[in-house]
């Protein structure tokens, strides 16, 4: 391929560099998901102001493909915005398991990632990912709508790595 290459002007390199696009049927898959990701919302306490906020005009997470469902069925991302409790667990595992594969979970904000302020708390799960997997952590009390928008665009990364190399990562 190198050799076909150099046989060509520059001007040809050029224009096949910016056409051609080569990778695998996975590759392809993991880009075009990447970069439709459609949240199921699971706002539980004050992160969840700052999750709309950055689904709102002036953050505006369509930008990135980023369109919030309110149906499991139709979602491949849940973003965990706020603290569990031991009485939510369940339903928040439930909701997990009724959203069709691929799919992957941000844990946003101290509580999400490990009970936060309340980790003392008798009714508080210490961390989303006791109870699904987690993908995505996003450090904060509460993350700003940059911190979430970086993570997200962490989880697009994430999955396209692992289309190209077969590999699971975890983003902390
Ligand atoms: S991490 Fe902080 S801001 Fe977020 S839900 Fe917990 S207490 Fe509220």
């Amino acid at each position: 391929m190198e050799f076909a290459l150099d046989s060509i002007s520059p001007d040809e390199r050029r224009e096949l560099e910016r056409n051609v696009f080569m990778g695998t049927l996975e590759q392809l898959k993991a880009w075009a998901r990447s970069n439709s990701l459609w949240p199921l919302t699971f706002g539980l306490a004050c992160c969840a102001i700052e999750m709309m906020g950055t689904g709102a005009s002036h953050y505006d997470l369509d930008r990135f493909g980023v369109m919030f469902r309110t149906s499991p069925r139709q979602s491949d991302v849940m973003i965990v915005a706020g603290t569990v409790t031991k009485k939510m667990a369940p339903l928040l595992r439930r909701l997990y398991d009724q959203m069709p594969e691929p799919k992957w979970v941000i844990a946003m904000g101290s509580c999400a990632t490990a009970g936060g302020p309340y980790v003392k708390s008798y009714a508080v799960v210490n961390g989303v990912d006791l109870v699904v997997p987690v993908d995505v952590y996003i450090p904060g009390c509460p993350p700003n709508p940059a911190a979430l928008i970086y993570g997200i665009n962490k989880l697009q990364e994430k999955i396209r790595y692992e289309a190209k190399t077969g590999r699971r990562v975890t983003i902390r």
